[in-house]
């Protein structure tokens, strides 16, 4: 009997919804009936459930206010839309539309900016995986290219021999910012002299035009002082290119990484309460470069590629309940029409979920699971939810970031994405998939094509 479980009285004890109990906080006091004024039930009849919905109206507000912040602590900035946050091409318009230029860091993502009609040279060409093809289209279109390693720094300067033309460059810089785990997986590392190894390179095969220094320090940063610590560093190796070359160049660019609204698993607070705001990225930014020691009418350009904090609140993914039952160990579980295959942040966020209708103020604890017939199909492993019915709607919060493109086509077909725009009106800005959109590469051998049953 030595191992027999110690004995605990049952207890009552009343609960303060809102406040921190043993059962943990309840974030999801109101119902969202509506998003930018649209009945959510009228979106799910209309573009079915689940479905993604943009709000551009809060797309063009977050652009508006961070190119605000940056512009008025710093002279000259420009942004580029980071594709891979989300790539639909309206949204990338929107950003475009609001002098956004473009991000990309792979060559299939260069194309999408190239057909959204992005002048080339307002396309930053990043990424580790630029085969010679890609960087002579780059070169050709004279779109700055961001170096990552030296076999590309080498190739380019082939290529630019063949081409007789000098390619516009920067190099991707990593450094130590007080922030780990280090990323120092991508670039040139700023400590070791790695990254003056490569401008030397650079300047002295006098091939390449070194146009910018580039970073992108980290994703989901909570550390403005890092961003301090970067800019000081890559202020100093462009001080440094001006003393040794005489050469000015043209930006630095800070990357992207500012940390959106949205919680992290484990994390000890809502992330809506401990995320610095971009204000407080700008500060750091803007003092170090400004205090660097550039002459006033030489200071470089600060290029932002910011992409889940401008666009992370602007998404919402809309489902309904399929499904309530009691697990074996006595919890609720709720079945979702919508799985982990569309929601990829759920991995490493809670995401904030709210009913769509009126619910009485009772709640339970309970985990949601997607539609999927997987174990690991786990949208929120505890949530505290009111009893919520089949065919109840709900609406997930802060999925504007990489879910839409990260989304995999698995077990169901995703979903249909809508954007409403700054009326109201909502638009189908990718419409739900069929079964002919996944089949339409495939191909079936002749001795395959029949069977007898
Ligand atoms: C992913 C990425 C970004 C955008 O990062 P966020 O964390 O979404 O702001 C910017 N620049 C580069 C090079 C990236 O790889």
């Amino acid at each position: 009997m030595k191992n027999k479980k110690r004995y605990e009285r049952p207890i009552i004890k009343q609960l303060n919804t809102g406040l921190m109990n043993k059962f943990g906080t309840r974030t999801e006091y109101m119902p969202v009936t509506h998003i930018d004024g649209v009945p959510v039930k009228k979106l799910i009849e209309d573009y079915g459930s689940p479905v993604f919905v943009l709000s551009e109206r809060k797309i063009r507000e977050n652009f508006k206010s961070a190119k605000r912040i940056f512009e008025t602590r710093y002279p000259k900035v420009q942004f580029a839309w980071s594709y891979k946050t989300n790539y639909l091409n309206a949204v990338c318009n929107v950003y475009h539309q609001e002098g956004s230029w473009a991000e990309v860091v792979s060559i299939f993502e260069y194309k999408k900016a190239i057909q959204n009609g992005v002048s080339p040279n307002k396309i930053l060409f990043n990424g580790p995986d630029k085969t010679n093809e890609d960087l002579i289209l780059a070169i050709k279109n004279d779109s700055p290219i961001h170096i990552d390693h030296l076999d590309e720094l080498y190739r380019l300067i082939e290529l630019a021999d063949e081409m007789h033309k000098k390619p516009r460059v920067a190099i991707r810089v990593n450094m130590d910012t007080g922030v780990y785990p280090m990323w120092d997986r991508f670039g040139f590392n700023y400590e070791n002299g790695q990254a003056w190894d490569a401008i030397n390179k650079i300047m002295a095969s006098n091939k390449l035009n070194l146009i910018g220094l580039h970073c992108h320090i980290g994703t989901y940063m909570l550390a403005p002082y890092a961003y301090g610590v970067a800019a000081n560093k890559m202020a100093d190796l462009a001080l440094g290119i001006k003393k040794r070359f005489n050469k000015s160049i043209t930006y630095i660019d800070m990357g992207g990484g500012f940390a959106s609204k949205n919680t992290l698993k484990g994390a000890a607070q809502i992330g809506a309460d401990i995320v610095p705001e971009i204000s407080q990225f700008a500060e750091a930014i803007s003092t170090s470069l400004l205090n660097a020691g550039f002459e006033t009418d030489d200071l470089p350009y600060l290029y932002l590629e910011t992409g889940r904090a401008l666009i992370d609140d602007a998404g919402f993914l809309l489902g309904s309940v399929i499904s309530n039952k009691r697990l074996s160990d006595g919890r609720r579980a709720v079945i979702m029409d919508f799985g982990v295959n569309i929601l990829f942040t759920s991995f490493w966020y809670n995401h904030k979920i709210s009913p769509a209708q009126k619910f009485s103020h009772y709640t339970e604890d309970c985990v949601l699971y997607g539609p999927l017939c997987m174990n690991i199909d786990v949208v929120r492993e505890n949530i505290s939810l009111p009893p919520l019915q089949s065919g109840d709607r709900v609406v997930v919060h802060h999925v504007g970031a990489y879910n839409i493109t990260q989304s995999m086509q698995f077990i169901a077909l995703r979903p249909a994405v809508v954007m409403i725009d700054m009326e109201g009106t909502p638009h189908i800005i990718k419409s739900s998939e069929t079964v002919d959109d996944v089949e339409k590469n495939e191909r079936m051998p002749k001795h395959l094509e029949s069977f007898k049953l």
